[in-house]
């Protein structure tokens, strides 16, 4: 029934046609959402910590822990953002359904959280969009993980937001901006790493005064500023956009990080990208900039059995094929390994590529599936995963 370009409006506006109370239409849009996949690469069966209680698993509420080294945390006060992009890949942390949310404020569950994982060194503030809250309610959370000893093995605090691209008087004009700033330096006068994850999908978003105002004063802090965006046709599907911003991003003293690949949910056929195409964008960009801005890795897809790199393109014995490598690995062991998939112009996603050369599974498949088993079954907490490997 969604298949078709317009059916999911179409659903709803039937609704409203038939006359349909604020009710019934909810209930219709609620069934547009569960046909667009809320919880893309099954985040929410497989990366949320969990453990058995009395024969019940219980999962850890706000968190999720995919690889060894970093935590996600979702504070509950944070699970709206400043844009509402209409290519958001946490959509469902915006749509008022408290059991599609990952949420929590409860400082202590994630502090415990943490002291129990070693293995940890990084905590990502994510939503929603953590720079929502004041520094008041924001401190809460940064100030203890500071300041505790037991926390000493959390070496980085990352914060992913779109503050700086649609509210940038938050560090510049509004009342918390010093309150803010003055948090942020604590926390990197405790010894942490702070690095702002920013979003920032077009260069257009850096030309404003204020904006390099903001950028000035976070720097002024010790905070690095890394930023990251998805590929979205339409809104950034260009060589030169990239290049642009990229280059700019540079000399405003930021660091390029993430080139995504636009994620398999929500309203991906308008947005969506080839992975082939994503590579001509790639590259075209890389090849105008020098070595300070080739730091941005992509294009990149987070899927099910990790972050994978599509490195390129190439023809071995005959035949084209993806060269891809793992970022991250579900399992640590994949991490930085490389492998192939047939070339095909039209995919847009992992689930859409086969193994190359003939092979009738990628070398992870087997591992996966059985990672599946084990976490459906309230056995295989990522953080005992993480022990074993
Ligand atoms: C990208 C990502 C991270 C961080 O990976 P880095 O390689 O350290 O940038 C952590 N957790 C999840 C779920 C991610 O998607
Ligand atoms: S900034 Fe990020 S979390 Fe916020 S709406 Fe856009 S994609 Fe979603």
């Amino acid at each position: 029934m969604l298949g078709e370009d317009n059916s999911a409006v179409e659903v709803v506006a039937q609704a409203r046609r038939d006359g349909a109370t604020p009710a019934g239409i909810r209930k219709k849009a609620n069934e547009v959402r569960a046909s667009l996949n809320p919880h893309p690469a099954k985040q929410r069966e497989m990366n949320v910590p969990n453990h058995t209680v009395d024969d019940q698993i219980a999962f850890e509420k706000g968190m999720q822990h995919k690889y060894r080294e970093t935590v996600l945390f979702f504070p509950s006060e944070a699970q709206y953002c400043h844009s509402y992009c209409t290519y958001c890949f946490r959509w469902a942390q915006f749509v008022g359904e408290a059991d599609a949310q990952f949420a929590s404020n409860q400082v202590d569950a994630l502090t415990g959280y943490l002291r129990e994982n070693r293995a940890v060194s990084d905590i990502l503030f994510t939503g929603g969009d953590p720079m929502v809250l004041k520094s008041k309610q924001l401190g809460k959370y940064l100030d203890t993980i500071a300041t505790d000893p037991s926390l000493d093995h959390i070496q980085t605090i990352r914060i992913g937001s779109k503050s700086l691209a649609y509210w940038p008087y938050k560090y510049v004009t509004d009342e918390d901006a010093d309150d803010m700033l003055r948090l942020l330096e604590r926390v990197v006068s405790s010894g942490k790493h702070v690095s702002l994850m920013a979003h920032f999908s077009h260069p257009a978003e850096l030309s404003t005064p204020v904006v390099r105002e903001a950028i000035r004063r976070i720097r002024g802090t010790g905070v690095q500023i890394r930023c990251q965006a998805p590929l979205t046709n339409h809104i950034n599907n260009d060589p030169d956009t990239w290049a642009t911003m990229w280059r700019e991003q540079v000399k405003l003293g930021m660091v390029p990080y993430y080139m995504f690949v636009e994620r398999d949910t929500g309203a991906k056929q308008w947005f969506g990208v080839p992975l082939a195409r994503a590579l001509e964008v790639y590259n075209g960009a890389i090849q105008q900039l020098s070595g300070l801005a080739r730091t941005a890795r992509g294009p990149s897809m987070s899927c099910t059995p990790g972050k994978v790199h599509i490195l390129g393109a190439e023809e071995v014995n005959g035949e084209k094929v993806f060269v891809l490598k793992f970022l991250q690995g579900r399992n640590p062991r994949w991490t930085d390994r490389v492998f192939f998939a047939e070339y095909d112009e039209t995919a847009k996603w992992m689930d859409d590529l086969r193994p190359a050369f003939g092979a009738d599974k990628f070398f992870f498949e087997d591992e996966l599936a059985e990672m599946e088993r084990a976490a459906l079954c309230g056995s295989g907490s990522s953080g005992q995963l993480f022990q074993e490997s």
